[in-house]
């Protein structure tokens, strides 16, 4: 399939063009569709697969097409490690260079204080490492309660690094009227069992 097949308008797809991408890879062409529909995903992709593309551009193609109701986050993402917090915001400044959304890093490492105030000025897409989001959200920093889009990327990193509670904790804080898209590189009765609880009538995708 092509990239311009997929339902991405035209200022993501000039932005996929100049990265030099021509075909989406089998969890794009898989997942993006279902995500532009509003469904809960459940994918089951390795790191290398361009799974983060698969959230990242159907993303940013819901949030384009309608605005911010309020000063709180839009959209959030869960990444166990601040790296590849970090690699998640490289993308949506690639993809998203012909949109005016904004992201904003909750990462260990950086200024409390700094991420507070970028916070405040409200923000489409966060980008968070579970633990820093729960400290900020002790502090009476955050609200999610309109947040309506979540992905939680690296299910089984989270599992193994110890941070499933903190998911569950986080995915309280959201309207239960949210999409949800949850990625995992294994399918772990575990991880199963977190998907059940946190994903509705979810696309199943294997690659
Ligand atoms: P990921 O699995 O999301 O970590 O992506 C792995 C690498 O593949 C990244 O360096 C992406 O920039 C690249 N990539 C993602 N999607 C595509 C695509 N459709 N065509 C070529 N490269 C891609």
């Amino acid at each position: 399939p092509l990239f311009s097949e997929l339902g991405l308008s035209a200022p993501i797809q000039k932005a996929i063009d100049e990265m030099g991408y021509r075909h989406p890879t089998p969890i794009q062409a898989q997942a993006i569709p279902y995500v532009l529909m509003g469904r809960d995903v459940l994918g089951v992709a390795q790191t290398g697969t361009g799974k983060t593309a698969s959230f990242t551009l159907p993303m940013l193609e819901i949030l384009s097409g309608s605005r911010a109701r309020a000063r709180m986050p839009r959209s959030l993402i869960l990444e166990p490690t601040r790296e590849l917090a970090l690699q998640v915001a490289e993308n949506f400044v690639n993809y998203g260079k012909y949109l005016k959304l904004n992201h904003a890093l909750l990462i260990g490492g950086e200024s409390m204080a700094e991420q507070k105030e970028v916070l405040n000025r409200g923000v489409d897409v966060l980008i968070a490492t579970p633990g820093r989001l729960i400290d900020l959200f002790e502090r009476g920093g955050l609200l999610l309660t309109q947040t309506k889009l979540l992905v939680i990327d690296e299910a089984d990193r989270m599992l193994d690094m110890g941070f499933i509670p903190d998911i569950e904790k986080i995915v309280g804080m959201l309207s239960p009227l949210r999409q949800t898209l949850f990625f995992s590189a294994t399918m772990a009765p575990e991880i199963r069992r977190l998907a059940d609880m946190f994903l509705h009538n979810p696309k199943e995708i294997t690659v």
